[in-house]
């Protein structure tokens, strides 16, 4: 039996300004997958979840997300049909606080009991923030401030998160605390498109990978194979 997809994305092609970024990108996330895409720097891992959650628009080409084409759906829209993204560098509001930051999450629900139990369910998820609650984000340390804005995404109960380069910056051991929050996410039912600079990680929790170059797919395997792959190996394994 397979599993039906929750995203499809059918070449899709954007940019900014006069430059096409991604030249007929197509790729899939299943219901309940964790998919990898990596690359090297400016292969356009940051534009693909950018143009998929509507904040670089869509040149060309389709992405079907549970039954809705996102290419015709503003930004706000995409949140509330199930689909948030962590962004590169965290980008928290500094100056809110843990819980304000949380509670901005939430925006698009109008749940008040609904958004208090994700809160609290945040904080069971990431003990450190509970004790932080009332600190500015901006003082937060870069791991922590990571976790604030994966909990931040998860507020707006999404059925597929994306994620941006979670563990760039942080200590080992925090990432792989990190990692092992994404793989307890998906054990919850989230599904997760997984951006990363940090190859084997994201192919280590992945179920299956895309590799990006300049704009192109060129290679989408399982995860295991591609951490096998001679060539994946040599060119974003360090071997
Ligand atoms: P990185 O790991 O460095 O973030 P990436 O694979 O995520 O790399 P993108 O950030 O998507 O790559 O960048 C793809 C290309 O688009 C690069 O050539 C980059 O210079 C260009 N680009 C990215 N953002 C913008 C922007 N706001 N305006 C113009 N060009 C941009």
């Amino acid at each position: 039996m397979t599993t039906p997809a929750l995203l499809t994305v059918d070449r899709l092609r954007s940019g900014y300004g006069p430059i096409d970024v991604l030249h007929d990108i197509s790729l899939t996330v299943a219901q309940g997958e964790i998919v990898a895409l990596i690359g090297a720097n400016g292969a356009g891992k940051t534009t693909t979840l950018m143009s998929l959650s509507g904040l670089v628009k869509a040149r060309g080409g389709r992405v079907m997300f549970d039954g809705h084409d996102l290419t015709t759906v503003p930004a706000h829209q995409i949140v509330r049909l199930g689909l948030a993204q962590s962004p590169e560098g965290r980008k928290i509001f500094p100056r809110l606080s843990v819980l304000e930051n949380l509670e901005m999450g939430a925006f698009t629900r109008s749940d008040p009991d609904g958004v208090a139990a994700d809160i609290e369910k945040a904080f069971t998820m990431f003990p450190i923030l509970r004790e932080r609650k009332a600190q500015a984000g901006g003082l937060l340390s870069g791991g922590q401030q990571q976790m604030l804005a994966i909990a931040r995404a998860l507020m707006a109960r999404p059925k597929l998160l994306l994620l941006d380069e979670p563990s760039l910056g942080l200590a080992p051991q925090i990432v792989v605390q990190i990692f092992g929050v994404i793989k307890e996410l998906n054990n919850q039912g989230v599904s997760v498109l997984l951006v990363e600079q940090n190859a084997r990680m994201a192919l280590k929790v992945a179920h299956r990978g895309y590799v990006l170059e300049t704009g192109r797919v060129t290679c989408e395997d399982r995860a295991d194979k591609l951490l096998n792959d001679p060539r994946i190996r040599a060119a974003y394994l360090g071997e």
